[in-house]
């Protein structure tokens, strides 16, 4: 495993879009659990971690830290099975969608022995897998770190890291990480490990602001995909 990279990718805007299902369920989860919701109302959720947004979208509606910190675990815990409502064929929003040549870059990858992929998400697990279960992106990982294992984003790496390390018996470090999504917030959150961070401007985010917040190498989408491969495994140093 000389020279192996371990490429941890994010999921809402990087891998798929979810279309707004994180968002309507984390609305029915709040209104089931505190009958009410519209501290959501203009919250930005992407970079952030789940339980940071149920955290932010309480303080919006005036409640105090022990308010919050009574309930959050089973606001937490309702939350996926909303989600998977959510998500299913049947429901009446719009489908959640995977990034256009991403299952394409995904299986690249996979063919590669030298490269280790997983997640490095702001989503609780069980959301995780159920939005790449929609967009059936789910067989490509096995493991990954998750919003309920920070909820701090910059604490997410080293978890990832540590798991590798169970799974692979390889213990990745500095460069040889990749952290791969579409946020500020992904490219800083392994700033202090000396990783390589590529950001997608497949979200919300100009490849100027991603440049700027820090990215060694931007990505415009995945395609051509054997191009966005190259560029995610053939990263320049950072400095
Ligand atoms: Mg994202």
């Amino acid at each position: 495993m000389n020279d192996a990279k371990l490429v941890l990718f994010d999921i809402d805007g990087t891998l798929l879009l979810s279309r707004g299902a994180g968002r309507r369920a984390m609305a029915r989860t709040l209104e089931h659990m505190l009958g009410r919701s519209e501290g959501l109302n203009g919250l930005r959720m992407d970079g952030m971690t789940d339980p940071l947004i149920f955290r932010d979208a309480m303080r919006a509606m005036g409640y105090s830290e022990a308010e919050i910190a009574a309930p959050l675990p089973d606001i937490i815990r309702h939350y996926p099975g909303e989600l998977a409502r959510e998500l299913a064929p049947s429901a009446p929003g719009p489908r959640p969608e995977p990034l256009p040549g991403v299952r394409q870059v995904l299986e690249l990858l996979a063919e590669r022995p030298d490269v280790v992929i997983a997640l490095l998400t702001g989503n609780v697990e069980p959301g995780a897998w159920l939005k790449l279960h929609a967009c059936r992106l789910d067989h490509f990982f096995t493991f990954g770190a998750f919003g309920n294992e920070g909820p701090e984003r910059h604490k997410l790496p080293a978890v990832a890291v540590e798991k590798a390390r169970e799974e692979t018996g390889h213990h990745f470090a500095g460069q040889s990480i990749v952290i791969v999504g579409d946020t500020p917030h992904d490219i800083a959150c392994g700033q202090h490990l000396g990783v390589v961070a590529v950001g997608t401007a497949t979200g919300r985010y100009t490849p100027e602001e991603l440049r700027a917040a820090g990215a060694d190498v931007v990505l415009t989408g995945w395609h051509p995909p054997q191009e966005a491969v190259e560029l995610l495994l053939g990263a320049p140093p950072s400095e």
